[in-house]
């Protein structure tokens, strides 16, 4: 049989990423390809860029999407950030830490790891406490929003913390931009990266990053070259920041930028103010659904996200079997847990386009449902009425 064209089933998304893409976003995506170089998309690239320091609240030259998923933006802070023998301070609250640390390493710098509990917000005095310890640290590193469980961190004062030790940060916006209150320039966030698939809802395979004028310098004085050629943020800028001259230097991803401008288009119509608000509606009539079943959040109530939630599995239930039977009978995505949070929890995420009072009643209808086939200890038949309620 000869093979066909691919056709995606229709599916909700509400796991950890990727967000669902709008319909806006999806046609922007495929409108005429063009050439990286040509005028008209160069102009598109400028307000891409303006679009991007409008999601970040910064005025930072340095502000551009790398070609390549979040996981890339990472790598790009770390590599451009760290020498052969530069101690970095890895705050370990869930599964990005660890390849905070692996980024580190591999680039021959030292890292220091701080943990707090898997579930736990960042605790800012271990934070402190380490750098007393190692005052000679060149940088510090945190998830913001953490996607394996829930958890938000504190960052401004996380940040604030690690300048007065003179350290620089590198902060993962991955989940949190879009979906949770940021703020670059206010908070002083010297390197930040984000993903183009969670709350910004759009395609997977860019990474906005953005640093300030304190990171560039540390930077360009560097002694060694930035290891990685592909993710030298010098080189990059002579084609992201080189106005009506920029040159080659990679074939941007010219389609999935079309589609990252329309989405930012539609942050910015909506406005982030209110995309946050839209975050936290959603997260409460979700919230108020699960605890009328009588299930419970992995995170205490102030550092949960709106965006993921970590909801712990009863006693006795096999979580795989309720994702597969989401999966399988309302195309619904959910999101296991990880580590050792794995067959602990679920996480389902209200991220970006997904986040609506839709999909917010389906995953409770479709849970309501499922758990009470499972005989899983749960009230049944409240959770609809319940998240109806929280949003009249
Ligand atoms: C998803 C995620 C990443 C990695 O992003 P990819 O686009 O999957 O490479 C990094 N950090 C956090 C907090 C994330 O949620």
């Amino acid at each position: 049989m000869p093979i066909q064209s691919f056709q995606p089933p229709v599916r909700t998304l509400l796991g950890p990423g990727p967000a669902e893409v709008h319909p806006r976003v999806l046609a922007a995506m495929s409108r005429p390809t063009i050439g990286h170089l040509d005028p008209a998309f160069v102009q598109m690239m400028d307000e891409l860029k303006t679009l991007l320091q409008y999601a970040f609240m910064t005025e930072n030259g340095m502000t551009m999407a790398v070609s390549a998923p979040g996981s890339a933006g990472m790598e790009a802070c770390f590599t451009n950030l760290v020498e052969p023998g530069n101690k970095v301070i890895i705050c370990d609250n869930g599964v990005f830490a660890g390849r905070m640390r692996e980024n580190v390493e591999r680039v021959g710098g030292t890292a220091i790891m701080v943990k707090d509990d898997w579930g736990r917000p960042i605790d800012p005095n271990k934070l402190n406490e380490t750098l007393k310890a190692n005052p000679d640290t060149q940088l510090v590193a945190f998830v913001h929003a953490e996607t394996s469980t829930g958890a938000l961190s504190d960052a401004r004062t996380l940040i604030e913390i690690a300048h007065e030790f003179g350290a620089l940060t590198i902060v993962d916006a991955v989940t949190s931009a879009g979906g949770s209150e940021l703020r670059v320039d206010e908070w002083e966030i010297d390197a930040i990266y984000s993903g183009s698939q969670k709350c910004l809802s759009s395609a997977a395979g860019l990474s906005p990053l953005s640093m300030n004028n304190l990171a560039m310098e540390r930077i360009s004085k560097r002694r060694s070259k930035v290891p990685s050629w592909f993710l030298d943020v010098n080189l990059v800028t002579a084609y992201w920041h080189g106005g009506k001259r920029r040159s080659y230097h990679h074939t941007a991803p010219i389609n999935n930028l079309y589609g990252l401008h329309e989405a930012l288009v539609m942050l910015h119509q909506e406005g982030l103010e209110n995309s946050w608000a839209r975050h936290r509606q959603h997260h409460l009539a979700l919230k108020a659904g699960l605890e009328a079943m009588n299930l419970r959040f992995l995170v205490e109530e102030p550092y949960r996200l709106p965006q993921l939630n970590a909801i712990i599995v009863p006693e006795g239930i096999d979580e795989a079997m309720v994702r597969q039977r989401l999966l399988n009978e309302y195309s619904i995505e959910i999101g296991a847990g990880l580590g050792d949070l794995s067959g602990k929890i679920w996480r389902i995420g209200l991220m970006g386009y997904s986040s609506n009072e839709k999909n917010v009643l389906f995953v409770l209808t479709a849970l309501d449902e499922i758990l009470g086939s499972m005989k899983a200890p749960i009230l049944k038949g409240l959770a609809v009425e319940a998240a109806a309620a929280a949003y009249s």
